[in-house]
């Protein structure tokens, strides 16, 4: 009840204040050009989050969270990996429902095959295998952390979510991935006002012991949140250091470093490597 009081907060009081406020003096970076940035949209996605009863504690903005967890462990460790096939790459089903457009569909189809050009990662359509992700428009923007077993919902809602960043950030949560503004390291790149954020969600920007893969902080990870996620006041919630400037959370695709860890992840060329590393070794026999 709290996230909803909440979030219907954030869509209230954003719009019952003037528009023309500058908050950071930063001409690039005021509140009005936000309104794409990931945070923005799940936060208004998510607005009515908690009315239906078959919706998952979500917490961390979309981040679903199995009933008796309180937070969301690196989900690497125990074990919540897709499998990989013995061809090198990791096939995961999916079904998507049919409450979705054609249109929509569609956005959502490119979504997962945008995996399959840069990444050992295959979404095929679900037959009989036991875990996959079913696809669905629920209450918001949502995906569990890595793979749960079983049927694994995926919200999608239709108003607000269905935009192709949006499928590439859930369906990184559902393959493992946490918030960029999350990780470990995360105080060495950003500053994180809490007296800016709405009561209650400070959760949002607790770090977490993540795995980064040996991969650099990113501020243009489809991961990353944007300076007025859950901001109560119209203020900036994640400042960027050293140059408070620097643009963060405006990712329309996954980066080159989103991708690299998803690579790493899944050690999607380690077959590659094995097999170049036996051709190079045997290439005087
Ligand atoms: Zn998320």
């Amino acid at each position: 009840m709290m996230l909803l009081t909440a979030a219907l907060c954030v869509l209230f009081c954003a719009t019952s204040q003037t528009l023309t406020e500058k908050t950071d003096g930063s001409a690039d970076n005021n509140i009005e050009d936000e309104d794409f940035s990931i945070s923005t949209l799940l936060e208004k996605a998510n607005a009515n989050l908690g009315r239906n009863l078959d919706d998952p504690l979500v917490m961390f903005g979309d981040i679903a969270v199995p009933t008796g967890l309180g937070n969301a462990d690196p989900c690497t460790s125990r074990g919540c990996l897709w499998t990989k096939a013995q061809d090198g790459n990791v096939y995961i089903p999916y079904r998507i429902s049919n409450q979705f457009s054609a249109r929509e569909r569609d956005i959502i189809t490119r979504g997962l095959q945008s995996f399959h050009s840069s990444t050992c990662i295959r979404f095929r359509p679900h037959r009989r295998e036991r875990d996959f992700v079913d696809i669905q428009s629920r209450g918001g923007c949502w995906s569990f952390v890595g793979r749960r077993g079983g049927a694994q919902v995926v919200s999608l809602s239709r108003s607000g979510c269905v935009f192709h960043q949006i499928v590439q950030h859930e369906l990184l949560h559902a393959l493992g991935f946490n918030h960029e503004q999350t990780r470990s390291d995360r105080d060495n790149h950003v500053r994180i006002l809490l007296q800016n954020v709405i009561p209650g969600q400070e959760h949002n920007f607790r770090k977490i012991n993540t795995n980064n893969l040996g991969t650099p902080y990113d501020y243009n990870s489809v991961m990353h949140y944007g300076r007025y996620a859950f901001s109560r006041n119209r203020e900036p919630t994640i400042v960027p250091i050293p140059d408070a400037n620097v643009q963060i959370g405006r990712a329309t695709t996954m980066s080159r470093t989103d991708i690299l860890r998803v690579n790493r992840l899944y050690q999607c060329n380690s077959n590659d490597l094995q097999r170049k590393q036996y051709a190079s070794e045997n290439k005087f026999l």
